[in-house]
């Protein structure tokens, strides 16, 4: 025991341990576990780090640094919060520093020199805003004699006039305010004659805490009354949450689950508790948003990484109660949102729960938020509600063997029927010679049919740039990414090369590599294709495209879709991203366009996916009055999936699924564990995979497949291989952990094997 105080801190890095600190005794009394502080940490780096715990353990070691200084503004991380890092970095086998990284916008972990000349460039600093006024009390005719001695000054009379105009004149209630922003725009003067004035001891600022978000009026219109189809639902809701903690709604697509979510968060509001509801992309949350503002106003924030810094400091503390008079309620939010200070939980929405995008992939933390709101949900007492119209199977599997609650609607909002499915042969079309470039002629009659009724079309691929091919005529040579094993994308717009793993550039050859022949040809077809012949076959359509390409620039979703809202889009052509909540009166028609090489894709759950897209997809055609019609562009229309989807078939499609995992010994009936090793030599890689692929046998045993390379066997100058552990949900997945931690440390100190990256991925997908 030590008379000092002592802080072990967590630093936002890939560090094993948190590190022991003094505090100063200037600190002692302000300082507590969660408590942001600067620490110097390395030679001559700074960081924030957070206190994991505080104890008069003296280290046994010299030179131990103190902590003095603690960044102002922001509250201290929440116990709640430190669990649920510390729940992380166990589950998800990676360092508890690397959830801070993912956990804190970088305002809140930024560590600075100096913090008055770089806070002002990086650090979160709170938005200020003037507010002039006057700086005594006037009455009227103490106003009169002061405008007349401005008599002279147009711009001193502009400024005062515009000062009682915004302020409304005649009523000279003191103190009056007005931002002088504002002010300075209705007078149309300089600064300087308002410094002036303050000078002369007529007006006076203040500064004040601004928002960085923009406030919408008060008014808030009351939620949609559900139909008895509906309010059913919501009841059996309700009556599964008395004994349990998660339910899964499964609703066809526009069964109007999101209004039964309106419902569920406006009975939390009233209980004074907070409501998180997760999306599984950025590109959702912009209808959702507007729909949520419209019924619960200032009360609702978003949470995502297109805010900058600044703003998602300011959604962290208005969560936390920092900022009292506006704070937010419920948040709207991709994955990181589970990070947010939330004090008061009441209900977890994870919506789209299938998606495999709650997974972080790279780089650690590799949550899976859905299933990490079921232990934030825990931490607060709190429900959580999974809603999809095709749940993943593993959650299917969950609700019909009553771990969760499962709630069903079968029909549409307004009893509009499913959309008619047709499935366009290609190889038919091709045989016949009658494709017309990518489409069949299916596809065009139905576009033409509904342009020509003033309606809307969704085209989806699965592949965005231009062409994913270039192959050389002469000796087949295709360009491939310098730092990966993967062809390089020709994309149109940018008339460059990318590699759609690491994102590396190249000028387009004009000439073969190998045998320098000039014959070279584009195979295949992405967006950015389809966005061109689309325009040439329908030169009068208006045509937009959504994909990762055209929605880097912040804002751009939401052009894309207040522009279909307005009908100033015809034809909108996208990714994935058009695959998802997109709601619009006058989509009638869906095209998929080749969706059969996602059937072929080696992996266990390709079956489910695809069925999940092309439901998904269909979802967004004649959601209201009109049935919609969904064209199915493919080789294979024979396949289960195929006829699943065309028959909106769940239930077949989760038996056969289901039945297969059985069989091979997949998730639901496995956990899987994917370990990686990653090295810029392919010798190192192959060396140290099969040292600990042996070390895990002689544990494991046959739960152990691999070492083997994964389809693309070098990403970013680093070779790859992968090795799968498959444990029996009976097995202690701790102690499997704990076995595979000591293979990986044992594997690293192999001579020539300590620069190996070796991590675990946990449930993959
Ligand atoms: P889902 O989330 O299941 O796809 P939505 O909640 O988006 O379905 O509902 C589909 C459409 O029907 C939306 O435009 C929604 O506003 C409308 N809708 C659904 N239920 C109601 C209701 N009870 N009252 C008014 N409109 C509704
Ligand atoms: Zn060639
Ligand atoms: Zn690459």
């Amino acid at each position: 025991m030590s008379d000092f105080l002592f802080a072990d801190i967590i630093i936002p890095v890939a560090l094993k341990t948190s590190y022991t600190y003094q505090v100063d005794e200037r600190l002692k009394n302000l300082i507590k576990v969660g408590s942001r502080v600067y620490v110097q940490f390395g030679i001559k780096r700074e960081y924030i780090g957070v206190v994991e715990r505080l104890h008069h353990d003296k280290p046994d070691y010299k030179g131990v640094k103190s902590v003095s200084r603690m960044p102002q503004f922001v509250p201290a991380i929440s116990l709640k919060q430190l669990d649920l890092w510390r729940w992380i970095s166990n589950y998800y086998m990676c360092t508890i520093g690397e959830v801070m990284d993912a956990a804190l916008p970088s305002g809140l972990k930024a560590g600075l020199k100096d913090e008055d000349i770089a806070g002002s460039l990086t650090g979160y600093r709170p938005k200020e805003e003037i507010i002039i006024s006057l700086a005594e009390r006037y009455d009227e005719a103490r106003l009169n004699k002061v405008l007349d001695s401005m008599a002279r000054s147009p711009a001193r009379t502009r400024l005062l006039t515009a000062f009682l105009d915004l302020t409304g004149y005649g009523d000279v209630k003191f103190p009056q305010k007005v931002r002088k922003s504002e002010l300075i725009k209705k007078a149309n003067v300089s600064g300087v004659v308002l410094n002036t004035l303050i000078e002369k001891g007529i007006f006076q600022k203040s500064v004040i805490e601004a928002l960085r978000f923009e406030q919408t009026g008060k008014i808030c219109s009351p939620v949609n009354p559900l139909t008895s189809t509906q309010i059913k639902a919501k009841d059996e809701i309700d009556k599964f949450y008395t004994d349990k903690e998660v339910v899964l709604l499964k609703g066809v697509t526009s069964s109007g689950k999101t209004e039964i979510y309106i419902h569920l968060i406006e009975e939390q509001l009233k209980k004074s508790k907070q409501v998180l509801y997760m999306l599984p992309e950025i590109a959702l949350t912009t209808q959702i948003i507007n729909r949520l503002k419209n019924h619960f106003g200032n009360e609702v924030g978003i949470y995502h990484s297109r805010f900058n810094d600044n703003e998602r400091v300011e959604v962290w503390r208005r969560i936390s109660g920092d900022m009292k008079d506006h704070r937010f309620s419920v948040i709207l939010g991709v994955r990181s949102s589970l990070f947010l200070p939330f004090s008061n939980l009441g209900l977890i929405i994870v919506d789209e729960e299938h998606d495999n995008s709650y997974k972080q992939q790279d780089p650690a933390p590799r949550y899976n938020a859905r299933d990490t709101a079921m232990i934030l949900a825990r931490k607060h007492g709190a429900k959580v509600l999974l809603g999809s119209a095709t749940p993943s199977v593993e959650t299917m599997f969950n609700a019909r063997n009553g771990k969760y609650g499962l709630v069903e609607i079968t029909e549409r909002y307004g009893k509009v029927n499913m959309p008619e499915m047709v499935i366009a042969d290609t190889r038919d079309a091709h045989r016949r010679k009658i494709m017309i470039s990518h489409f069949t002629p299916v596809l065009i009659n139905a576009i033409e049919e509904a342009i020509a009724g003033g309606s809307q079309i969704v085209l989806f691929r699965n592949r965005r740039g231009y062409a994913p091919v270039i192959q050389c005529k002469e000796c087949g040579w295709t360009p491939v990414c310098r730092q990966c094993a993967v062809n390089m994308t020709y994309h149109k717009g940018l008339n460059k090369l990318r590699c759609h793993y690491c994102g590396a550039v190249q000028a387009v050859p004009k000439t073969c590599d190998s045998c320098n022949s000039t014959d070279l040809e584009m195979r295949g077809f992405g967006t950015e294709k389809i966005e061109d012949e689309i325009q040439m076959l329908f030169p009068e359509a208006k045509v937009a495209r959504m994909d990762l390409d055209s929605t880097r620039k912040k804002g751009s979703v939401d052009k894309i879709i207040s522009d279909l809202e307005k009908g100033k889009t015809d034809i909108l052509i996208g990714t994935q991203m058009v695959s998802k909540g997109l709601d619009f009166e006058g989509l009638t028609v869906v095209g998929i366009l080749n969706v059969d090489n996602m059937l072929l894709f080696p992996d266990f759950r390709s079956h489910e996916k695809c069925f999940q897209l092309i439901e998904q997809v269909s979802g967004r055609a004649g959601r209201r009055r009109k049935r919609g019609k969904v064209i199915i562009q493919t080789s294979d229309q024979y396949h289960s999936v195929m006829q699943q989807a065309i028959n909106h078939d769940y239930d077949a499609m989760f038996h056969q699924q289901i039945n297969e995992r059985k069989e091979f010994n997949y998730p639901p009936y496995t956990r899987l564990i994917k370990i990686y090793i990653k090295h810029k030599e392919m010798d190192t890689v192959k060396r140290s995979s099969m040292k600990l692929a042996g070390l895990l046998r002689d544990s494991f045993g046959s739960r152990i497949l691999g070492p083997e390379y994964p389809l693309v066997a070098r990403v970013q100058s680093l070779y790859l291989m992968t090795i799968l552990i498959k444990i029996e949900p009976r097995k202690s997945l701790v102690k499997a952990k704990e076995i595979i931690l000591w293979a990986m440390e044992k594997t690293k100190r192999d001579p020539g094997n300590s620069s190996v990256r070796i991590y675990a991925d946990i449930d993959p997908l």
